[in-house]
Formats: C-alpha cells, structure tokens, sequence
C-alpha cells in the first residue's frame, strides 16, 4: 500500500490517499487537544498507544458484528481504512453523567443514567460542535432518517460490547463519542475509539483514565491510557 498525499490534517490525526482511491491511511500524531483547540500539547507515545488502542477495539467490534472502517494496522502510528463519506455528526451515549451533560443540566458527576442517553452534535470546530437533534440533521440533509436510525442502533451496540470489554478489565464506559460514514451505500463505523474519545473511570476508586487527566491537568495522561490499554490485554 503506497501512502500519497495528504487529504486533511486534523487536530489529532492525519489522513492520507493511498494509490487504492477506496482506502486511506490514519496517522495518530502525539498532539493532544482540548476546548475546541484551545489547549494543545505533544504527549510521547500518544500517537502509537491510541493507535493500537483502536486497532484492538474496532477488530472487537468488527467480530461483534459491527461494521467498521479498520482495515490493517500498518506501523506504530499508522492504520489503513475504507475511505468513508463522513457525516458530520458525532454520537455520544452516556452510561454515567459527566463532562457537558454535568454543566448543562447542572446533573451530579457520576449519576448513573438508566437507559443511558443518546445525544448528537454537530462536527464543527468553529460552532464548537453544538448539540442538535435528528429534525437537524434531516432539515439540514446531514443524514437521511434511515441513516440515523442505523448510527443509534450502531451506537446502542457498541455500548453494549465495550460496556462488557471494559467492565472485565474493572473499567466503567462513563461516555463515548462516535462518527460514522458511508462506503458502498453502508453505515459504518469511522474515525477511531480511543482514551481521548470517551471517559473511563477505574470501578473500585472511580480514577479517571482518560483525556479528562489533560483536560483537567491531572497529569500521567499516557501512563492511565497504558494502563488501560495493559488491562485490556492490547499489545503495545
Ligand atoms: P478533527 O477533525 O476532529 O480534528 P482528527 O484529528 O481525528 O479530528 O482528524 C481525523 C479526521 O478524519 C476527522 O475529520 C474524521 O472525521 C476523518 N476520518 C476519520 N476516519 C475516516 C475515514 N475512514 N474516511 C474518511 N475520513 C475519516
Ligand atoms: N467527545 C469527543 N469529541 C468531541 C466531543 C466529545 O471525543 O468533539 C467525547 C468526550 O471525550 C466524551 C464524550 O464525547 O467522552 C462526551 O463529551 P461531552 O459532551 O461531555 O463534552 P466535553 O465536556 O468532553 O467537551
């Protein structure tokens, strides 16, 4: 696989053409960003742990029966993938509240949330990806009511698989982000899962072991996805 020019460079990852016109390469960088940008420093190792990390959890969701974008791990940094029509429209579901559910709705931080909650916002940087809801996303022809039927069914299933994967490495899946694509006319599961996409806390002393240690400067940022990653048996 021939690795051509650069076709986007995001706040955490770059995105290549190759010489396949259906197949991009993902390259995690070190750069770790929050509040829209506003804070941004290099981590060692993020690149390759978070690329790893997601390589291991579509594979798990993949032989759940989830369709996925991954396709190959291809170095420390770096994943081949179908090249998705991305729709600009993240998922979040929401076992336990915290984050901008805590904010908005002036919710405890913690509170288990039964059933947990689906939410949709806009991917927009400049906006600050504001929360819509589904008569947004068809007014606005985002995706069609089909389509966001099959994003929440999606979104509901890997709940359910990663709930059970983290649980057993002593994990609560507190929230998640998720983006979606189409290739050959499917829905399929794009961008990456990793520590900076969702929030974990440690079961038995509710530690946070994600991107929540750079958002609030909690430091040992790495030192928690390594953690993670370790205890969920993903080769670094
Ligand atoms: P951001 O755009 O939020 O700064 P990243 O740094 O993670 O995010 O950049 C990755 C970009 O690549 C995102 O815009 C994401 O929507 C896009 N992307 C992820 N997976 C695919 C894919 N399989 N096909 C096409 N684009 C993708
Ligand atoms: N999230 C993300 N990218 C975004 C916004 C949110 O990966 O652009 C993830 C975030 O890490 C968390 C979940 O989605 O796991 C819910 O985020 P929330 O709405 O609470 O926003 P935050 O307070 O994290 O900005």
């Amino acid at each position: 696989m021939e690795k051509r020019t650069e076709l986007y460079r995001g706040k955490a990852k770059s995105v290549f053409m190759t010489d396949d016109p259906d197949r991009l390469i993902l390259l995690f960088r070190n750069d770790t960003s929050a509040f829209d940008g506003q804070k941004v420093e290099q981590l060692d190792r993020k690149g390759m742990v978070n690329n790893k990390f997601n390589a291991f959890i579509m594979q798990k969701l993949e032989a759940a029966g989830i369709p996925t974008q991954f396709d190959a791990l291809l170095s420390d940094n770096e994943c081949l993938v179908k090249k998705l029509d991305m729709i600009p429209v993240e998922c979040v579901v929401r076992n336990y509240a915290a984050g901008s559910l805590v904010r908005r709705l002036g919710i405890e931080e913690g509170l288990q949330l039964t059933p947990p909650t689906f939410e949709l916002f806009l991917k927009n940087d400049a906006l600050h990806d504001p929360f819509i809801n589904e008569s947004h996303v068809y007014a606005f022809g985002w995706a069609t009511p089909e389509q966001l039927a099959r994003m929440k069914e999606l979104t509901f299933k890997v709940n359910d698989v990663l709930n059970a994967l983290f649980d057993d490495a002593g994990l609560m899946l507190v929230d998640f982000k998720l983006e979606f694509g189409v290739h050959q006319g499917e829905i399929v599961l794009g961008d990456e899962f990793s520590p900076d996409g969702c929030r974990l806390w440690d079961k038995a002393t509710r530690k946070k072991m994600d991107k929540d240690r750079f958002r609030q400067g909690l430091g040992n940022v790495i030192e928690a996805y390594e953690e993670v990653a370790q205890r969920l048996g993903v080769p670094l």
